[in-house]
């Protein structure tokens, strides 16, 4: 496979951007980037133009496939309109009026550009609406990399016994200490945990955040009663109750997570497939909740906040999800799983666990039973890496550094099952320890 043009964009990155790439989420331990040239549907073609069925999905934001016709036309007819306002515009008014009609106990909503920026407003909204300025996040989740969340994201599951409550370890140098001193970790999955937190220090704590599914770490589903619990004990001790739905909006199902689990939240965050692949982000909740916000206490401030190409590309998305949910649900959730089953069957030496259109890959880790990262047993990183590298001589794109899979309205069959034969060809050419 030819890869000449890639890795030459690549020695050129390393010189004038700081580590080469501009998300570490871009960085592959097992060797060097792909540069990417065009996408289409489930396809990618790279610079040297080998053509790939696309995982990656620019992160998940491509629900309805790269450069989906709906999303292109509305960006298309706001790029030659205007590029930014500095003020108001119909489309932010547009996204908001959808927002709250599509999600559950949404009536207002506050738009960023990343997901980072969505959590991090939810968090201020929460501290504002209780007076309380403790966090509880989840060992496992990545909720940005703001100082406040960028905690027990990767946590050393190998070396015994974490504990209910585990210390809060911040996953980056250069974090404020100080942030991390409003942070409680509690493991996913364990109620036990949150509620002896909330019934010792329930005054203090402003709110739980969690994500329905535990994505980054392994696309694990909350056990039966979890979030249901969550919502009672944070109700109980008037904490508020925040829905990380930067993964699971608009992809789970068209209400998200709160309308697939059947669970309330009182503030939910979005982004990734929002906008079909711009960068839009948003806080939604009740009117009550949101109060703080529209009354100006919380201060939610950003050059690119409601961007009107990213809001046009929002209606889009939004308008197509709901004008065709009835089948498009039905239609990712049947294609992941059709993903999950055809690769778990190719080797034992693979997990493949999801929801729908959300599946992981992994090697070496255990295919059933689990309930939390560390269920995990740290897992055979390097094998994964190996693999995915070797998938993609088979035109198969995964991303980067991680086994999350997103399938997208565009993937067919027969795109599903060419990645399933392309992973047992992949298998058969490393090395035998390695299948
Ligand atoms: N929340 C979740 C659940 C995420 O997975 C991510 C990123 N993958 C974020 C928040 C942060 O989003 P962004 O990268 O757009 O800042």
């Amino acid at each position: 496979m030819n890869l000449r043009e890639s890795e030459s964009l690549y020695e050129r990155a390393l010189i004038a951007i700081g580590g080469g790439v501009t998300s570490a989420a871009r960085r592959s331990p097992a060797g060097n980037p792909v540069y990417m040239e065009r996408g289409s549907g489930p396809h990618l073609w790279d610079v040297d133009g080998n053509r790939y069925i696309d995982f990656a999905l620019g992160f998940g934001t491509c629900l309805l496939g790269h450069a989906a016709a709906c999303v292109r036309e509305a960006v298309h007819v706001q790029l030659d309109r205007a590029l930014s306002f500095g003020g108001g515009h119909r489309h932010e008014v547009e996204a908001s009026e959808l927002l709250v009609s599509l999600i559950p106990n949404a009536e207002q909503c506050l738009f960023s550009s990343t997901g980072t920026d969505a959590v991090l407003a939810a968090v201020r909204i929460a501290r504002a609406v209780t007076g309380r300025a403790m966090i509880i996040k989840m060992e496992g989740s990545y909720h940005g990399s703001s100082d406040a969340l960028f905690v027990n994201v990767w946590p050393d599951v190998t070396a015994g016994d974490l504990g209910a409550n585990p210390a809060v370890h911040p996953e980056s140098e250069g974090m404020s200490p100080g942030t991390a001193a409003d942070v409680l970790v509690a493991p996913y999955n364990d109620l036990a945990a949150v509620e002896q937190l909330l019934t010792a220090r329930g005054d203090e704590i402003a709110c739980v955040v969690v994500e329905p599914v535990q994505s980054m770490s392994g696309c694990i589903g909350p056990v039966p009663g979890y979030l249901e619990g969550l919502r009672a004990a944070t109700r109980k001790s008037g904490s508020l109750l925040i829905f990380d739905e930067v993964i699971t909006g608009f992809r789970l199902a068209l209400g998200g997570g709160q309308q697939f689990f059947g669970v309330d939240a009182d503030l939910a965050t979005f982004g990734k497939a929002m906008a079909g692949g711009m960068p839009l982000s948003a806080v939604a909740g009740s009117r009550d909740v949101m109060e703080p916000a529209s009354s100006y206490r919380v201060h939610h401030a950003g050059t690119f906040n409601g961007n009107p190409l990213a809001c046009a590309a929002g209606v889009a998305a939004m308008t197509y999800f709901r004008d065709n949910a009835a089948a498009l649900y039905p239609c990712i959730h049947e294609l992941g799983e059709r993903l999950a089953a055809g690769w778990r069957e190719v080797s034992p030496r693979l997990s493949v666990r999801g929801v729908g259109p959300m599946q992981y890959l992994s090697v070496g880790e255990p295919a059933a039973g689990v309930r939390s990262i560390r269920d995990l047993h740290g897992g055979d990183y390097q094998g994964y890496l190996l693999l995915a590298r070797q998938l993609l001589r088979h035109g198969v794109h995964l991303l980067a550094a991680k086994g999350l899979c997103y399938v997208s309205a565009c993937h067919e069959e027969s795109d599903i099952d060419a990645a399933v034969a392309a992973l047992a060809e992949a298998l058969a050419e490393l090395p035998e320890q390695d299948r």
